[in-house]
């Protein structure tokens, strides 16, 4: 059969305004009196879309031009460090350096690794930033080939994947790699950390209100237009044209999904996505069709959602309400139908089916 990948990365949420939520689901009815002025803007960056919508007092030009500009550079910022599509990034230019000595980083790129550490711990190794050689592997890195790799050359890999095996130095500013093969993969963490950073930056021009969106990952602050909170979609999976699911009202949070409907290949009828379990060495593969975290920073809950997905229906939603973590899980269900599942935290939120 013919392996199949999604040219597109995700953009599978829809952050909608309220009254746009109104013309996208056509269910629910939101009253209008209090709209407020909303500036919306969008643009490209990790090979994904973004969009930023910010509410309020109405913009000049300038501020509008202002806060678009501090957008863009805090996406092309993090390209520009932790991109592995692009052979000059820094964090390429880490993965190629074969030693075991320290090698100097950026702050920025530091302070990932440190958080994906951190995930990593909290997850015991299912979110691992040291993949990167299995996802290549699989196909899923930069080459951009599908493939199922020989069981021996899985094998072969595994030693050179473990998080332990990167130590990071944030005081010498200086990670150090255990082996020199070891190679970093931040695919899964680096989008919520621009969206963090973009929204930081928009908060340095004074804006209180807004949203940013980045390939599918959310922060919001503030309220929209209408004086609510921002109504954020979590996508139905395998919805074409693409359809909200779940509606989160967030003010103050983020929102990250991670997926097997949107990058992955099939052969002989079986899907093979792009999360990848370093306990196996082999794509994720259960009925789990996405989950989506809800916490403050964009980051962790980027990290934290591929590490459920990774974890898969049951041990994913068992360690999210341990961790009093707000997770939301589609399962799919052998009719072909969908199942859903919130932690306590998740519910707390409020929302609703859309
Ligand atoms: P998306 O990029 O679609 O939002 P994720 O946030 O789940 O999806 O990130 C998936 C990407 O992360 C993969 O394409 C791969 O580059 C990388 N990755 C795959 N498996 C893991 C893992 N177990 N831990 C950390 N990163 C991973
Ligand atoms: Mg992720």
């Amino acid at each position: 059969m013919d392996a199949l990948i999604s040219p597109k990365r995700r953009t599978l949420l829809q952050a909608l305004g309220a009254a746009a939520m109104v013309a996208g689901c056509g269910e629910h009815r939101v009253p209008t009196a209090t709209t407020r002025p909303l500036v919306h803007f969008a643009g490209a960056t990790m090979g994904s879309s973004f969009n930023v919508k910010i509410a309020g007092a109405a913009l000049s030009g300038e501020r509008e031009a202002a806060a678009r500009a501090a957008v863009q550079a805090a996406f092309d910022d993090v390209v520009a460090r932790m991109s592995t599509h692009d052979a000059a990034s820094e964090l390429s230019r880490f993965n190629r350096h074969a030693s075991t000595a320290p090698y100097a980083l950026s702050q920025d790129t530091l302070q990932v690794f440190a958080l994906a550490r951190q995930v990593s711990e909290e997850t015991a190794g299912a979110f691992d930033i040291t993949v990167a050689p299995l996802v290549d592997a699989w196909g899923f890195g930069p080459s951009r080939h599908a493939t199922i790799p020989a069981t021996e050359r899985i094998r072969a890999l595994q030693p050179g994947v473990g998080y332990r095996l990167l130590a990071v130095d944030r005081a010498a500013g200086a990670a150090a790699k255990a082996q020199p093969g070891i190679a970093a993969d931040l695919s899964g963490i680096a989008k919520g950390y621009g969206v963090d950073l973009a929204a930081r930056a928009l908060e340095r021009l004074g804006h209180t209100d807004f949203m940013v969106e980045a390939g599918g990952e959310v922060r919001t602050r503030g309220s929209n237009a209408a004086g609510r909170p921002w109504q954020i979609a979590i996508e139905r999976p395998d919805a074409v044209p693409q359809r909200a699911h779940f509606i989160a009202p967030l003010s103050g949070h983020s929102l990250a999904t991670s997926g097997d409907y949107r990058i992955f290949f099939e052969r002989d009828g079986r899907r093979y996505s792009h999360e990848i379990d370093p306990a196996t060495g082999a794509p994720a593969d259960h009925r789990l069709a996405s989950v989506s975290v809800v916490a403050a920073d964009c980051a962790y809950a980027d990290a934290m959602a591929t590490a459920l997905f990774v974890l898969g229906p049951d041990r994913g939603p068992a360690l999210a309400a341990a961790r009093g973590l707000a997770a939301y899980f589609i399962v799919r269900e052998a009719d072909g139908s969908f199942s859903d599942r919130a932690t306590a935290a998740f519910q707390a939120l409020g929302g609703t089916l859309a």
